[in-house]
């Protein structure tokens, strides 16, 4: 049976550009394979392990429609109505308060409804389809270059095996690194392994900036394998390859696609307080697969189910030089915000500044909200002027972090966006206001972990003027403490093992 294009009733005046409308109430056909069909190795590059909107496919409408006649591609509803619940099935949201209507001119209902939370990636509505590949898989071996000279830590290399073992048995796996320890590296066998095996590899991160630096990391490691690096607004969204780097948001395009996903700073904003981003991963993954989880401050819960054995876990507590992390130092500056107002810092963060300035050692300057850092990048300008401000949505934040990594601006005063991922080597830091709730703990210990990276530079200051202490921060202060005492121990348990 051949699936009839045109429902009269639901579109009187359908368009070939438009689509097709659907109904909640439309069984979608699901015809059977037609192996005979000549189908279209390009359409399948671009669906394959995906859901799309019709938007999204470069393919005329007619080729699209071939597909699904003869069983390659299949549509699905994008809301589901269940129990007066509506539920997208791009991004998972249940939250009935996120979903809108309109009067809809595709599907011709007073009451059409979309889904707001996941609005910017084009609009998922009661009469949208999904279009997703139903057809043979994209299997391809391909020969893995792998360019790497360097050496592990004994701890990466016991976390790197472990790493590859989960793969081999497809299993979740969490690797708890200290900020420093080198948690990339410990991948490269592992994505060796996945790669020569013809498994499809995603490594996921909240962060765009993260992305941007990974991605020509790897390219170099893996100098002849498609890499396609996945943000808002990258050229290489389209493109079909065997290593994905994708922001998680970018991952809610995804069905069933990957074979290995890797996700980088499970706990950093906004993947751990949104639960769209965790439902992305467990979408994108296939169902026989595996998932590894990098972080340095789990959550409470999880660091509980590991020490439960409930969730496996590997630790690697030294840095990859074997220097302990810098143990943040608590200032107490008074209300600096007071002082702000009056165009001024407190007295200490000048000194700071000053000390800093004179040492030529570049540091990041910390502070808790947008709104400040003009403010502050006025009052630091009056020592120098290369001083920079550099905020998530500032339009010039490229090339200001490229012009922070030369060594062109002595300090940057940044909200918490460069946290992760961006690594000067040789840097102090500072955070003005550390009490403010912007900070949690996990993002104090970042912060933190931006000092000391490289072996030739292991050491330097953190300082947290305060005005009041905060949980978070005595937290912070404890994990790293906490992290330097393991690493210490099992230095000892090596030394007196080679003594035996
Ligand atoms: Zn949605
Ligand atoms: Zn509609």
């Amino acid at each position: 049976m051949r699936f009839v294009l045109q429902d009269e009733r639901l579109i009187p005046t359908f368009s070939v550009h438009e689509g097709l409308p659907i109904s909640q109430h439309q069984t979608l056909p699901h015809t059977p394979l037609n192996k005979q069909f000549n189908y279209s190795t390009q359409l399948q590059q671009h669906l394959y392990g995906k859901e799309l909107l019709l938007a999204e496919i470069p393919f005329p409408l007619e080729t699209l429609h071939e597909h699904v006649n003869h069983g390659y591609v299949q549509l699905s509803h994008g809301i589901t109505k269940q129990n007066y619940i509506y539920i997208c099935k791009r991004c998972g949201s249940d939250t009935q308060s996120l979903f809108a209507s309109f009067a809809c001119s595709r599907c011709g209902e007073d009451h059409c409804h979309y889904c707001r939370n996941c609005i910017m990636m084009g609009r998922v509505s009661e009469c949208t389809p999904f279009y997703r590949w139903v057809g043979p898989e994209i299997t391809e071996k391909t020969e893995v270059l792998f360019d790497w000279e360097g050496e592990l830590s004994q701890g990466q290399a016991y976390a790197s095996k472990e790493v590859v073992t989960a793969i081999q048995g497809n299993r979740e796996l969490l690797v708890w690194a200290v900020c420093g320890a080198g948690k990339t590296e410990v991948l490269f066998k592992g994505l060796e392994y996945s790669l020569l095996q013809g498994k499809r590899v995603c490594i996921a991160t909240p962060r765009t900036d993260v992305v941007l630096e990974l991605t020509p990391r790897l390219k170099k490691v893996f100098p002849n394998t498609k890499i396609a690096a996945l943000y808002g607004g990258s050229e290489d969204r389209q493109r079909y390859a065997n290593l994905y780097i994708s922001t998680t948001h970018q991952l809610l395009r995804f069905k069933e696609a990957f074979d290995v996903i890797i996700v980088d700073e499970v706990d950093a904003f906004p993947y751990s307080m949104d639960k769209s981003l965790q439902y992305a991963v467990q979408k994108a993954r296939k169902q026989i697969s595996s998932l590894i989880y990098l972080t340095a401050t789990p959550s409470k819960q999880w660091k509980k189910e590991v020490q439960q054995n409930k969730r496996q876990a590997v630790k690697i507590p030294a840095r990859y030089h074997g220097h302990p992390l810098p143990v943040p130092t608590f200032i107490w500056c008074g209300n600096w915000q007071k002082r702000l107002k009056k165009k001024t810092l407190p007295q200490i963060v000048l000194k700071w500044l000053e000390n800093q300035l004179n040492s030529k050692k570049q540091a990041f300057l910390f502070v808790p909200s947008v709104a400040i850092i003009d403010n502050v990048v006025d009052i630091c300008r009056h020592y120098d002027e290369r001083i920079e401000g550099v905020h998530a949505e500032d339009k010039q934040r490229k090339e200001k972090v490229q012009r922070f990594r030369n060594g062109e601006i002595p300090i940057i005063v940044t909200s918490t966006i460069l946290e992760r991922g961006v690594t000067i080597p040789n840097s102090d830091v500072a955070v003005l206001g550390s009490e403010d709730d912007i900070f949690t703990e996990s993002a104090l210990v970042q912060i933190a972990g931006r000092v000391g990276r490289s072996a030739k530079y292991p050491t330097g200051a953190v300082l947290f003027f305060h005005f009041g202490k905060t949980k978070a921060m005595v937290e912070a202060r404890k994990n790293v403490k906490q992290m330097n005492e393991m690493a210490r121990k099992s230095m000892e348990t090596m030394d007196s093992s080679f003594n035996k």
